[in-house]
């Protein structure tokens, strides 16, 4: 049997003991399966008790049984729910059954992977259900479930319609080239391939913020050794995560803590101290810390707000990356009894806070909120993946192309082809086009059941 006619089989629920667990078959052969364990199937989408027996007749558990008749299923295709008691035991035991009866083991993700192929969700869908099952905080929850009801799809799918127009207008239009008019030189073209690219641009910016909400955002804490970086850390945590001491060079090893903040989530990288040392320990903490400072996307940079940056911070500060954004936290400003505060100089952020006393701290997380891409408000952000941000960008470079050959007048044939390649680049963030190994990739992280 193929591997999309067979019916399949697995347990539904997270693994170890709960109260219910359900056992989920999948397959035109799903009610057969089904009737082997329960005897007679209640009405479609209604619950009945039943006694559940194996091959020999022998008693499993008793449970609730429900049929949904394909295709008002989840993957499409005919589905039965076995809901027994949650033990590891008797839910093997009704997969082994189910196994006896006919169905086979199902692979990690192929309910997913079938009701994608069924059309029932798309891609995109399909891999919002795994991040909402994954999501680390409230927040990202919320954005998966509205990747899932289509917030990201729907917004692809207007930008590919819009996109099927206009190549059906500049294909026709190469078709008539000879003719006198020239219907490439129509103003409006250049105008609605230009609002198809801001269009682009703006999903591209949403789904980055979506990104960072699905992946959290790295920071790591850097500056001089003493400053606060621990004692910040520990604040942000809301719990003494890090060791704090007055002693230069106790932050040896690089401290990776995940947090939610407000919702974001965020890992917070705290590292050694960067300083010139002979202790080997503390050297290979700074190399460590280098290390650390390298992947994050943001570095909190921090300082005594009584000296504002010396040369000594001024030549840390040249040791990150270039293209990493930092941000200035001026700490300890409850030993000028200054208020804390915010501004901006030479394109950086300032923040002056008090790690000790809180003081500014919700300066701070604003500040990381309005880096993620979540100026006041979370509405409307929705989960996105690398996936599709390459995607994306690649539509976007096609499209940019598309604009330059239209301009330039000669290469009309060429504007066709980038709008195509355009075409089949956002196609595969919902999946219209796609290719088997693509598929193989993300469902394969799904987990058994799913
Ligand atoms: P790190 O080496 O940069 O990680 O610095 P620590 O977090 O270990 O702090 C070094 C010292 O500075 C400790 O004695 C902290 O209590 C103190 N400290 C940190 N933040 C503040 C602050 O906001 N105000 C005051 N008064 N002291 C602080
Ligand atoms: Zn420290």
């Amino acid at each position: 049997m193929n591997g999309r006619t067979d019916t399949i089989v697995a347990i539904a629920t997270a693994p170890g003991r709960g109260a219910v667990g359900i056992v989920r078959v999948s397959g035109p052969q799903a009610a057969a399966v089904a009737m082997r364990l329960c005897g007679t199937l209640p009405p479609p989408r209604t619950a009945a008790l039943r006694q559940l027996r194996d091959a020999h007749g022998q008693a499993i558990d008793r449970g609730l049984v429900l049929h949904f008749p394909a295709p008002h299923s989840f993957t499409g295709e005919d589905v039965v729910e076995l809901q027994g008691h949650g033990g590891p035991v008797v839910l093997q035991m009704l997969v082994e059954a189910a196994c006896c009866a006919g169905a086979r083991l199902a692979r990690p993700g192929e309910f997913s992977e079938r009701a994608f192929l069924n059309g029932k969700i798309d891609l995109a869908q399909a891999e919002a259900i795994a991040d909402l099952i994954d999501a680390g905080t409230r927040e990202a929850a919320r954005a998966a479930l509205r990747a899932l009801d289509g917030a990201l799809s729907q917004r692809v799918e207007a930008i590919a319609e819009a996109l099927t127009t206009l190549r059906v207008y500049v294909e026709g239009a190469l078709d008539f080239a000879d003719e006198d008019v020239d219907w490439l030189a129509d103003a409006a073209l250049a105008q609605r391939l230009g609002a198809l690219r801001s269009a682009l641009e703006q999903l591209l910016t949403d789904a980055q913020c979506g990104r960072r909400l699905r992946d959290g955002l790295t920071v790591a804490l850097s500056g001089r050794p003493n400053v606060g970086k621990s004692t910040l850390l520990n604040r942000l945590a809301g719990a003494e995560v890090a060791i704090v001491t007055d002693i230069p060079g106790t932050t040896r090893d690089v401290l990776r803590e995940p947090l939610d903040l407000a919702g974001l989530p965020l890992t917070l990288v705290d590292t050694a101290g960067l300083r010139e040392s002979d202790d080997p320990v503390e050297r290979e903490g700074i190399r460590r810390a280098r290390a650390a400072l390298a992947q994050a996307e943001l570095v909190l940079f921090v300082v005594e707000a009584a000296q504002g940056i010396i040369a000594e911070d001024a030549a840390l500060l040249a040791a990150v990356p270039a293209d990493t954004q930092t941000l200035i936290v001026h700490n300890k400003c409850d030993l000028l009894r200054q208020a804390a505060a915010r501004w901006e100089d030479g394109g950086r952020v300032h923040i002056r806070l008090s790690a000790v006393t809180g003081d500014g701290i919700p300066l701070l997380v604003h500040e990381l909120h309005r880096f993620a891409g979540w100026a006041d408000t979370t509405q409307g952000v929705f989960t996105a993946r690398t996936r599709h941000l390459d995607a994306l960008r690649r539509t976007l470079a096609c499209i940019t192309e598309a604009e330059r050959r239209l301009a330039e007048r000669a290469g009309a044939e060429l504007a066709a082809e980038e709008l195509r390649l355009a075409h089949e680049a956002l196609g595969e963030i919902t999946g219209r086009v796609t290719s088997d190994d693509l598929l193989g990739h993300i469902f394969s992280r799904f987990c058994i059941g799913k």
